[in-house]
């Protein structure tokens, strides 16, 4: 077979908590020597855009992609989507409610670390991801995530890193976690069907439960992201296995976000990456 590339299929922009414009991100890209790369913020098509005309420029391949926040069993899970009809009128409001739950779960979190004395306002947070380059207006509290919030609990000196904001606060078992109402994974492969995308489950060894993964696998899904920068050469042995057993295809991300206060989240553009051969087989 002809050698047609490899892609990295995961990464965030400032459309959402990542910390590099998506023209930055599709230049990385070039860099890091990929064919192409999938934009997949979360709950929002709107890096998508900018990424598929510098794409063009420089001749890297840009995947129009989503990652949907789900939740099932107190479990946060996250759905990709790629492919979707960036047009799809439904689709787009449907990310745009999922918007409004991460706004309110912004707010769940700030109330929960204001009865542990530490008080951070929603300004302080717009702030922030404006610095990084992120929206304005009413549309900034809309795509602020965890984050933003981890960068100013490090720059309020409450923690050392980002890792540690996460351990203590705002991941699952933090003293500020917190899960608000969502949507099943089966309504994001669902919605993400009905645009006329394929949906692929995100990073299965960050939820510590393959049961669950199994399970959703079983209710029908159409890909399986084995290779992720937190995952282990083990992990991703097994989740290709397991996404064989379902005769499903596996991806490669590395659910780049750029850094915070020096820190790197997950990996660097390129970190996980696979043939580009995997594109026809996700669409077919
Ligand atoms: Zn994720
Ligand atoms: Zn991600």
């Amino acid at each position: 077979m002809a050698d047609v590339g490899q892609v990295d299929l995961h990464a965030h922009t400032t459309a959402s908590d990542g910390v590099h414009s998506p023209r930055e991100v599709v230049r990385m890209a070039k860099d890091a020597g990929l064919c192409g790369i999938a934009i997949t913020d979360h709950d929002t098509l709107d890096g998508v855009a900018e990424a598929r005309e510098e794409g063009e420029k420089i001749g890297i391949l840009v995947v129009p992609g989503v990652e949907i926040s789900t939740a099932i069993g107190g479990t946060d899970i996250h759905v990709l989507g790629y492919f979707v009809d960036e047009r799809d009128k439904r689709f787009l409001e449907r990310l745009r409610s999922q918007r409004e739950t991460r706004a309110k779960r912004n707010g769940m979190v700030l109330a929960k670390l204001a009865a542990l004395g530490i008080r951070i306002t929603m300004e302080e947070l717009v702030a922030v991801a404006r610095s990084a380059g992120g929206k304005e207006g009413e549309e900034a509290a809309l795509t602020i995530g965890r984050p933003h919030i981890a960068q100013v609990l490090v720059e309020r000196g409450v923690v050392s890193s980002v890792r540690e904001a996460f351990d203590g606060y705002l991941g699952a078992g933090g003293a500020a976690h917190v899960v608000p109402p969502r949507i099943t994974p089966q309504e994001a492969v669902r919605w993400i069907r009905e645009a006329g995308g394929k949906a692929v489950l995100a990073h299965p060894g960050l939820y510590g439960n393959d049961e669950l993964v199994t399970g959703i696998l079983s209710e029908g899904i159409d890909g399986l992201e084995a290779y992720h920068s937190e995952h282990s050469r083990e992990q991703e042995e097994r989740y290709a296995a397991l996404a064989a057993r379902f005769g499903l295809p596996v991806t490669a991300g590395s659910d780049f976000h750029g850094s915070r206060n020096g820190e790197l989240l997950h990996g660097r553009v390129g970190d996980r990456r696979i043939s580009a051969g995997i594109l026809d087989r996700l669409r077919s």
